[in-house]
């Protein structure tokens, strides 16, 4: 098992719309591994396949609560609820911000054998499984926020850049 680069705001593979996932092989399986690894080590609740440098669609997850997974080309349906939470992710490393997501929310893919799934989730599992189908489509949490709330994440993950580099 290995850590992989987590890719961060500027990288264009994160912005990329990304493909099918059509293969449930080998490689994916150890590449599943890898991303788990990294997503603890980060630590995160999510890691999708692109801020990993994979543009392809699928996404591992973790909520502390007793969820984990794997899913590929996940679809959301019945979004319910919204709610303004706190939000970050490990390609904007740092900042938080309330971010507006559905409570509640079902989702649809396929597990690691290519086996069809559907999940119901509720709480930070939802909000989860909205971040990373976001991140599939090359989308941010930023890019929910108003312009004053995008404005601020930039300011305090410049403020944050500061300090490493600053502290050497
Ligand atoms: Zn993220």
């Amino acid at each position: 098992m290995a850590i992989l680069q987590i890719r961060t705001l500027g990288d264009p593979v994160l912005r990329e719309r990304c493909r099918p996932l059509e293969r449930f092989d080998a490689w994916l399986r150890a590449t599943v591994e890898d991303m788990i690894e990294t997503m603890h080590a980060a630590p995160g609740v999510g890691l999708a396949a692109n801020q990993v440098g994979i543009p392809l669609r699928f996404f591992v997850y973790d909520d502390g609560e007793g969820h984990q997974g794997f899913v590929a080309n996940p679809e959301l349906f019945d979004l319910d609820a919204f709610e303004e939470i706190d939000e970050g992710c490990l390609s904007i490393p740092g900042p938080f911000h309330p971010t507006r997501r559905a409570l509640r929310c079902r989702l649809r893919g396929q597990d690691l054998d290519g086996r069809p799934i559907e999940i119901e989730a509720e709480g930070l599992l939802a909000r989860i499984f909205q971040h990373e189908t976001d991140h599939l489509d090359g989308k941010l949490y930023i890019d929910r926020l108003d312009a004053a709330g995008r404005r601020e994440v930039l300011r305090q993950l410049r403020e944050l850049e500061l300090k490493r580099v600053q502290g050497g």
